[in-house]
């Protein structure tokens, strides 16, 4: 037994130097999460991460599940989760209630890794490989000015220290200069580099059907988040009217709310995050549901080295899709905006190496977290 102790919620937020917005609008002045320690009785201590609002993720912890937990065997992980989610299913199927759920899953996959002296994946199903191809997330809009000429020197920025694919936002208000953006970003990176572009859902669908097919003259190769994610409907237009993948998700949760995305085929990817979506207990179920309808996982991934680490392990328990001589396996997503979380938290950061990075093979996620940086920028 691993005897759960002790739940602690730590809010953290840090600023950050140059403030960036997407089409959602809002200004990325801070980085912060909700980095989730829970302790057995025999001091194993394992990390999660909560996605969203860090303060409501503390508070439904703290409120409704930490109380359910403490004095359960950490073992038995999925019978936790159903638990918590039959406790907060009236109030909360989605959203925040999953994203708090998602870091005590992720906690308590770490105890048991930890507990057995082996890695999650190796828990899950096992390693399909031992690095992940990474493509960077970035491009976003800092200097209204320049927003052409800043686009492409980040993009030429990511082809120089070795990554093989990016993905830029778009979404400034006009097409137009979305696409001059993108081709500018295209001609400077060459054919040879994968770009992917992100409208974080602020188009309408004949507007995303319109700019979808100029994209693709330019090889992109997915469309993330074209219109609003409540337009299922929608989805599957744009999905049908366009050759280039489309891709979505990062907002759905549980194993429900993606059952009907993949069985209407209204998305050709799917990209839950490990730390809103449920955890890897849910995802896994999520991946295969996913797969049965031919529909690709690539996850999301937004956050501290815990959900890079979490989203690692996740992704190298994925078979390829599908399998063959030469497969293209799913991409990790490397966000590259400033965060003091994803790259200090741990003593050994988790880096790009050769446009890949390797799966952490040390017991449960593998990584050290450095207490001295949740002390700092505590909230
Ligand atoms: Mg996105």
């Amino acid at each position: 037994m691993s005897v759960i102790k002790k739940v602690t919620c730590h809010v953290v937020s840090a600023p950050i130097e140059r403030p960036f917005t997407s089409s959602r609008g809002w200004l990325y002045k801070t980085r912060g999460s909700c980095i989730v320690e829970i302790e057995t009785q025999d001091g194993t201590v394992g990390w999660g991460e909560c996605y969203g609002p860090s303060q409501v993720a503390r508070s439904f912890i703290d409120t409704q599940f930490a109380p359910r937990i403490i004095g359960r065997d950490a073992f038995d992980v999925e019978v936790i989760w159903e638990d918590l989610y039959n406790r907060i299913k009236d109030y909360g199927a989605k959203g925040m209630a999953i994203a708090a759920m998602s870091g005590i899953d992720i906690a308590l996959w770490d105890i048991i890794g930890k507990t057995c002296g082996k890695p999650v994946h190796k828990l899950i199903g096992g390693a399909f490989r031992d690095t992940v191809t990474a493509y960077a997330t970035g491009l976003y809009f800092i200097d209204m000015d320049r927003l052409i000429e800043e686009a492409v020197e980040e993009a030429l920025e990511y082809k120089h220290g070795g990554f093989s694919a990016i993905k830029m936002k778009i979404g400034l208000g006009s097409p137009k200069l979305d696409l001059a953006r993108v081709e500018a970003v295209r001609k400077a990176i060459g054919d040879d580099i994968r770009l992917m572009v992100d409208a974080n859902h602020c188009f309408t669908v004949p507007a995303a059907i319109r700019l979808g097919r100029e994209l693709e003259k330019l090889d992109v190769e997915w469309f993330e988040e074209p219109i609003s994610p409540e337009d299922l409907d929608g989805y599957v237009q744009v999905t049908q009217a366009l050759d280039m993948a489309v891709a979505g998700g990062e907002n759905e949760y549980t194993r429900w709310g993606f059952r009907d995305i993949v069985s209407r085929k209204a998305m050709d990817i799917i990209q839950p995050d490990i730390c809103a979506a449920g955890g890897f207990s849910e995802c896994r179920k999520i991946a295969a549901l996913a797969t049965a309808h031919g529909v690709e996982c690539v996850p999301h991934a937004w956050g501290s080295v815990i959900g890079v680490a979490a989203t690692l392990h996740f992704i190298a328990a994925l078979p390829d899709q599908p399998p063959s001589f030469r497969p293209m396996p799913p991409l990790f997503e490397f966000e590259q905006c400033e965060n003091p979380f994803r790259d200090q938290l741990a003593k050994e950061p988790i880096v790009l190496l050769n446009g890949s990075v390797p799966v952490p093979t040390k017991p449960g996620l593998g990584i050290e977290i450095d207490r001295s940086i949740l002390k700092k920028y505590a909230v």
